[in-house]
């Protein structure tokens, strides 16, 4: 390697030219092997994260919190297999895993990006990203990522433990001011928090200010397992969050900027000046690509099919999501790179994304939401015009199309039901693999009628064993007059239907599954509701997970072990509607129901109520509880004596106990008690809205 980091151009193993051939190459191959619904992928992926070290200068709340792991590199062996077996095919590097890639391994980065002319996606918290260090990657710098979650000074420090504001704003005004000189993508990152979220708008006005055109609000994902509380999404109500959300569009709008707002949906915004530098020419194809493969294989996450991450030691998954390695494919340091690709759990993987049969991680995932239903895609003008010299604004969307729902998936052709539709003589059904323009499928429907005036139409077997399965095609129907010279109607959405074709798991597969009572250690963000729309009542998430099923425990960090101890709740101030109360008391059940085996024997911190000792056939009993196991009367009045009673249960054959969350508060309260049962005993299910299980066997 030259000096500054630069490598010498003739040391290059694939020039850039070479690049966008493999590039265009591997792109064709896995659409070609995604739509035949193979498993094992001749296309190698396009992007990876690499962890070229895990240090980071910062220590964020909601990453390490405090607690930075002891410093890693990556080993020159781990570095080469990673350059001559992943290399050759990437067309980006991300090097960022929880880690700050501008320090400790920065030549390592630069390195591989020019030996292999890999574009560099750099996702970075510009403590040390410098005019220097720009000039070192400006010609394969896709996009810079500014991770800056406040524009005040304080907040932002409190955030980011160990961040210097003055050196990270000064650092982003100058690199704000490079990316626009050569028009590279700039995009400045918040995290949505209880912590920045009052001052958000003037953190995106911020961003404008000093020329960063496009600025990304995303949630909060509680990828360190101690961060929940953090989460502004659970924390305010929709109402508060919908008016913050208000002042950032309006803010961008006022600034000509992007917004992109990731809450609950991609919802994008974008006020930018027609001339405003936009991404580099590939990045905007691929997203384009990516955008379409949304469609065509509706919850099939991009990181499944194209997509990787390799940690310092080797370990690869397919996202940084999977903090708790439960994605993991396998290893880099062991294994060749072909083993892993095409090895059981990365087949596995594919299945489960083709099938919407995914593991407990991939379930709880925003990145496995499915594209709502659509106002028009481009086959619908198609159709208009070939058919019948028409466009769409003719054409009345009147249909009642009652049934089927969109994204309708069923092994058997869907009958379609309408309400009455008068003067319309015909119908023509069209259909288009991911909605685009090519393959378009027609038919004519004949209609049969109904008891209540309704119709009913059947899409023919025939058509349906044409259809590739277990891909998406979106449809529109067509009410047509004169003898089928005239379309005067159509349904006024676009939906999608899935062919669905079973696919088993795959032996040998790591993959766990939520039938298999695993639950995912962490909430993804899948379906996120976002705010409280009553007060006591919180947004649903999914039941996760606690330190149990032989993974690592999460260590409550410094902080939060500070702000643990500080947030002890008094009971007496608990308050809950009967409602909400019967409605947690179900919520129970279904976690129970889920969790734990048919014969349990379950110790519930139940206050007395006998409703929360019926788990189906499972022996339940009140705790404390008398010698008649009825319930005590009494809360325990100090931990030694919660310790004392609950290895008399254990004695006694109880082999969990389960703390509704209307008792969460046993868990600040009884201290003493509290640490017994982490050090000794897994909570199989930490779910602060529903309950928490420990498994005392
Ligand atoms: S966890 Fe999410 S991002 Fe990762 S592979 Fe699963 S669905 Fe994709």
């Amino acid at each position: 390697m030259g000096r500054n980091g630069s490598i010498d151009a003739s040391r290059a193993r694939v020039t850039p030219e070479q690049r966008d051939r493999i590039s265009k190459r591997n792109r064709a191959l896995l659409e070609r092997e995604l739509l035949s619904g193979r498993l094992d992928f001749e296309s190698r992926p396009y992007e990876a994260h690499v962890q070229f070290s895990n240090v980071c200068n910062m220590s964020c709340i909601m990453c390490w919190d405090g607690d930075n792991p002891p410093a890693k590199k990556m080993s020159p062996e781990l570095l080469e297999r990673i350059g001559s077996q992943l290399g050759p095919d990437l067309a980006v590097i991300t090097p960022h895993e929880a880690s700050e890639p501008t320090v400790v391994s920065w030549e390592e980065t630069v390195d591989m990006v020019k030996r292999y002319s890999i574009d560099l996606a750099l996702t970075t918290n510009m403590q040390e990203f410098d005019e220097q260090k720009f000039d070192q990657v400006k010609s394969r710098l896709e996009m810079v990522v500014m991770s800056i979650d406040s524009h005040v000074p304080e907040v932002f420090e409190k955030i980011r433990l160990g961040a210097k504001a003055d050196k990270v704003f000064r650092n982003a005004s100058t690199i704000a001011r490079l990316c626009q000189k050569y028009r590279i993508e700039c995009i400045g990152q918040a995290v949505f928090m209880t912590e920045n979220t009052p001052m958000m708008p003037e953190t995106v006005a911020w961003f404008a200010d000093m020329g960063v055109p496009f600025v990304s609000i995303v949630g909060l994902n509680d990828t360190n397992r101690r961060s929940w509380h953090l989460d502004a999404a659970l924390h305010y109500s929709s109402e508060y969050i919908d008016w913050i959300k208000n002042r950032c569009v309006a803010t961008a709008k006022e600034k000509k900027i992007r917004l992109a707002w990731f809450l609950s949906d991609y919802e994008m915004f974008d006020f930018r000046e027609a001339d405003a530098p936009g991404p580099k020419h590939s990045k905007a194809g691929n997203d384009a690509w990516d955008s379409q493969m949304r469609l065509r294989h509706p919850g099939y996450c991009r990181f499944a099919y194209n997509r990787l991450r390799v940690e310092v030691a080797g370990n690869v998954s397919p996202c940084g999501l999977d903090s708790q390695h439960e994605l993991e494919l396998g290893n880099l340091s062991e294994q060749d790179f072909d083993e892993i690709w095409n090895g059981p759990t990365a087949q596995d993987l594919r299945r489960a994304h083709y099938t919407w049969d995914y593991p407990s991680l991939c379930k709880t995932c925003r990145y496995v939401d499915l594209a709502p239903a659509m106002d028009a895609l481009p086959f619908l003008d198609t159709v208009l015009w070939q058919q019948w010299r028409s466009r769409r604004g003719f054409v009345a969307p009147t249909l009642e199309v009652e049934s089927p729902q969109h994204m309708y998936r069923a092994t058997d052709p869907p009958t379609i039901r309408l309400a009455a539709a008068a003067g319309i003589d015909s119908f023509l059904f069209a259909l288009s693999l991911g909605g685009q323009t090519q393959g378009i499928e027609m038919i004519e429907l004949e209609a049969g009628g109904r008891s209540d005036a309704g119709l009913e139409l059947e899409v023919p077997n025939s058509l349906w064993q044409r259809l590739h399965s277990n891909v998406g095609y979106w449809w529109t129907l067509f009410g047509v007059r004169n003898g089928g010279t005239a379309p005067v109607a159509r349904s006024p959405e676009v939906r999608c239907m899935v062919r669905h074709a079973p696919i088993a798991r795959i032996d040998g597969s790591r993959l766990k599954y939520p039938d298999e009572g695993h639950f995912a250690p962490i909430y993804l963000g899948g379906d996120r509701q976002v705010g409280w729309t009553e007060r006591g009542k919180l947004p649903t998430r999914p039941p996760l997970a606690g330190i149990g099923g032989g993974q690592p425990a999460a260590t409550p960090g410094p902080r939060f072990a500070k702000l643990r101890k500080a947030a002890a709740v008094d009971p007496a101030t608990v308050k809950m509607t009967p409602e909400h109360y019967q409605e947690l008391i179900g919520q129970i059940r279904a976690v129970v129901e889920s969790a734990l085996p048919a014969q349990a024997s379950i110790v519930v911190a139940s206050k007395g109520d006998l409703e929360l000792l019926w788990f189906g056939g499972r022996s339940a009993w009140h705790f404390p509880c008398d010698d008649a196991r009825d319930w005590a009367g009494f809360h325990p009045p100090n931990s030694d004596w919660a310790i004392g009673h609950l290895e008399r249960m254990r004695d006694e054959g109880a082999e969990y106990l389960l703390l509704p969350a209307t008792a969460h508060w046993w868990l600040s309260h009884y201290e003493q008690f509290a640490a017994h049962l982490r050090t000794r005993y897994p909570a199989i299910v930490e779910d602060i809205e529903r309950c928490t299980i420990f498994d005392l066997r």
